[in-house]
C-alpha cells in the first residue's frame, strides 16, 4: 500500500517503539514530514537516522509536556494518537496510581494533543485528519486489563465526540482497534503461549496483527481516500470481533 502525503506534516505519538514506530516510518515513506513524539530519546534518534523523522522527546502523561510537544512540532495536518501503556493487574489489585497513569496516557494525552492540533488547523483554516489508536480491548473485557480496557473504551467515545465537534471544521477523526500485536507491549501481555493460544484461537484469520497491518490502516484513514469515513472505530483484528 502507498499513499501520497507529500506536503503534509504528520505527528505520531509513542513513535519510539512498536506500532507507533511502524506508523511513523510508513508515513515518512509516503512522503510525509513526520514529527515523532516519544519518551526515550534513543528510540527517536534511530527513527530520525533511519526515516528522517523530527524527534520531540516528551512525557505525554504530563499535560504541559503534551502541549509543549505539539507546539514544538509546528503546523500539523495529520495526527496519530498512538502512545499507550498497559499495566496488568488483577481487578482486586488495581491501584489508583496505575489506573490514573493509564488514563493519563491512553485517553487524556489524546485529548490534549488533539486539542492543540485542532486549534492550529482551525486557526489556519486547513483540513486535517486524526486517528486514535484504540484496541479490541475497548469492546471486549480482557482479564487483568481493567484499567486498559476502561481507557480504550473511553478513547472510542472520545473519538466519537471529536468527530461530531471537529467534523464541521473539516477535521476527520477515526480510531483503529487492533487485536494483539507482538510489540514490546504485546510481548509483555501475550508473550506467554498459555495466554496467547486461547486468544489466537478466537481470531478467524489465524494470526495476530503485525505493526504494518495497523500502519496501513492508519495511513488509509489519514488519506483523502477515506474522505467520507468519520467517527469510525475500525477493527484490525482478523475477525476477532465478528466471532
Ligand atoms: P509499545 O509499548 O510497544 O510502544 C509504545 C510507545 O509509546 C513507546 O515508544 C513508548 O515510549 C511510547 N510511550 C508510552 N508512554 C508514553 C508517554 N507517556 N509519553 C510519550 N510516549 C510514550 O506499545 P505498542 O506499540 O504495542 O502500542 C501502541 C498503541 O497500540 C497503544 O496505544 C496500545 O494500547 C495500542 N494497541 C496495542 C496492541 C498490542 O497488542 N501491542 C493491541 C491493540 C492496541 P517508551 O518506551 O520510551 O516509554
Amino acid at each position: 500500500a502507498t499513499f501520497d502525503f507529500r506536503q503534509r506534516r504528520a505527528l505520531v505519538t509513542g513513535a519510539g517503539k512498536g506500532i507507533g514506530r511502524e506508523i511513523a516510518a510508513f508515513l515518512a515513506g509516503c512522503g510525509a514530514q513526520v514529527v515523532a513524539v516519544s519518551r526515550s530519546a534513543d528510540d527517536l534518534a534511530a527513527l530520525e537516522r533511519d526515516h528522517g523523522c523530527m524527534p520531540v522527546v516528551a512525557d505525554l502523561a504530563d499535560v504541559q509536556g503534551a502541549r509543549d510537544a505539539v507546539r514544538a512540532a509546528g503546523p500539523v495536518d495529520l495526527l496519530v494518537n498512538n502512545a499507550g501503556i498497559s499495566v496488568l493487574q488483577p481487578f482486586l489489585d488495581v491501584t489508583p496510581d496505575a489506573f490514573d497513569r493509564t488514563v493519563a496516557v491512553n485517553v487524556r494525552a489524546a485529548l490534549i494533543v488533539s486539542q492543540e492540533v485542532a486549534r492550529g488547523l482551525i486557526a489556519r483554516g486547513a483540513p486535517g485528519a486524526i486517528v486514535n489508536v484504540s484496541s479490541q480491548a475497548s469492546t471486549v473485557g480482557l482479564p487483568e486489563h481493567a484499567a486498559y480496557c476502561a481507557s480504550k473504551g473511553a478513547l472510542d467515545q472520545l473519538t466519537r465526540v471529536m468527530a461530531i465537534e471537529l467534523g464541521p471544521h473539516g477535521i476527520r477523526v477515526n480510531a483503529v482497534n487492533p487485536t494483539v500485536t507482538m510489540t514490546p507491549m504485546g510481548r509483555m501481555a501475550w508473550g506467554d503461549p498459555t495466554r496467547s493460544a486461547p486468544m489466537l484461537a478466537r481470531i478467524p484469520l489465524g494470526r495476530f496483527a503485525e505493526p504494518l497491518d495497523v500502519a496501513h490502516t492508519v495511513a488509509y484513514l489519514l488519506s483523502d481516500s477515506a474522505g467520507m469515513i468519520h467517527g469510525a472505530t475500525l477493527p484490525v483484528d482478523g475477525g476477532f470481533l465478528a466471532t
